[in-house]
């Protein structure tokens, strides 16, 4: 038997959907030597970890910590242990992320309502507030920023409105924390959660969850056991936020060590500065973006700055310019999911790699691209408008 070779990853430059580029530092604080799970220094960089992912969540919910495991873990973490079997939940579906929270819910037994919106718009708080006056659910869970799409989804009054049917909201923040606003307490969001391989800039592998009080108050008030034994809080929050410190499960040690460096880099740069680049960079990209003739599949006015999708221009096709780019520049990008396979590419700006230098490089290697297979183009046109975006005031 042949051993393979010592591992040697070629250079990427990762702009699709997540992961995104890990910041140096955080790569550098994996490499640092294992703690055991219950070392008291280990204990105190939980803490510290918990603390930072309060602060960059605006929120001051004590039961907020990393799902050991990707962001889905954290949609299953926040519909397994709000819904009981039979219970009411109103999800809104414009994508393919709402789509999987259908049927995570419906596994858990939920009666789930489905609001439709077509694909990359974004809901209607009056049409929202129609089906919660008829349904009268228990839970709304709602993509914050809906990355099959890149819309994002304005949910600043959505928990008002929630709580006045008395209804849970729950979020998806996968690819909007640390990328746009997301104010937990302010916007009254009762679960929300994250993860750590897009805006934080953080391999993938955790999974930031916070729930509010009054997700506090439906959990304790159960009458059934939670479906699921790795995700199920009252279990695990002994571990993360009780001073007993009980064992549930080995904490992923190395990607806490990242998880804690990515949070320390965002309140460093702080919250205001990092959406503000993000959007700078965004502004920059789609000046460009247009310039080369795509257009945003989003609704004017609701796209996502860290995901640019773009319709793939009539007669192009999808993979060859994908390889393209992977193979002659190192850049991925991302394709099309569900309804929009083959139709859209995703580029993503997030976190560390929401940067000029990005910018730049992904419209000079698409416009070649394109240009090679047959798409008119005036040379340079692409890189020209991104340079005059960020030189406009
Ligand atoms: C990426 C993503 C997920 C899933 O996260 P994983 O880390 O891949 O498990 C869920 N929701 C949205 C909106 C996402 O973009």
């Amino acid at each position: 038997m042949s051993i393979p070779g010592q591992l040697n990853p070629p250079a990427r430059l990762l702009l699709g959907p997540g992961p995104s580029d890990a910041h140096p530092r955080v790569l550098g604080a994996m490499t640092t030597p294992l703690l055991g799970h219950l070392d008291p220094f280990f204990l105190e960089l939980m803490q510290e970890t918990q603390q930072l992912l309060r602060d960059a969540l605006l929120t001051k919910n004590p039961l907020t910590f990393p799902v050991s495991a990707t962001g889905m873990a954290g949609m299953e973490t926040c519909v397994v242990n709000l819904i009981e079997p039979g219970d009411k939940m109103v999800i809104c579906y414009a994508g393919y992320f709402s789509h999987r929270m259908i049927d995570v819910a419906g596994r858990c037994g939920a009666q789930v309502t489905i609001l439709e919106q077509k694909w990359g718009q974004v809901f209607d708080l009056n049409v929202i507030r129609e089906t919660l006056k008829t349904v009268r659910p228990k839970a709304l869970g709602i993509v914050h920023a809906e990355t099959s799409t890149g819309a994002l989804q304005p949910i600043a009054e959505l928990g008002k409105l929630c709580h006045e049917y008395d209804c849970l909201l729950i979020v998806d923040a996968v690819t909007s924390f640390a990328c746009t606003p997301l104010k937990v307490d302010e916007w009254e969001l009762d679960a929300v959660f994250s993860c750590s391989q897009k805006g934080l800039g953080c391999p993938p592998g955790m999974s930031p969850v916070t729930f509010g009080p009054r997700a506090e108050a439906v959990m304790s008030s159960r009458k059934t056991k939670v479906q699921s034994w790795y995700f199920d809080l009252t279990m695990i929050r002994t571990y993360w936020t009780s001073g007993d410190r009980a064992y549930h499960h080995t904490a992923p040690i190395s990607m806490v060590y990242a998880l804690r460096e990515g949070l320390r880099i965002v309140m460093e740069e702080g919250l205001e500065n990092r959406w503000a680049r993000h959007l700078r960079n965004h502004l920059a990209l789609k000046a460009g973006l247009t310039a080369l003739g795509l257009k945003y599949s989003a609704q004017e006015g609701h796209q996502l700055p860290q995901l640019n999708a773009v319709y793939i221009p009539e007669g192009v096709d999808d993979l060859t310019i994908r390889k393209k780019l992977l193979t002659e520049f190192g850049i991925e990008i991302g394709g099309g999911l569900g309804d929009f396979k083959g139709k859209v590419w995703r580029i993503g700006l997030m976190g560390y790699n929401s940067k000029p230098s990005s910018v730049f490089m992904v419209l000079a290697a698409l416009e070649k691209s394109l240009k090679e297979v047959g798409v008119n183009i005036i040379p340079g046109s692409g890189v020209a408008a991104a340079e005059l975006a960020y030189s406009a005031k």
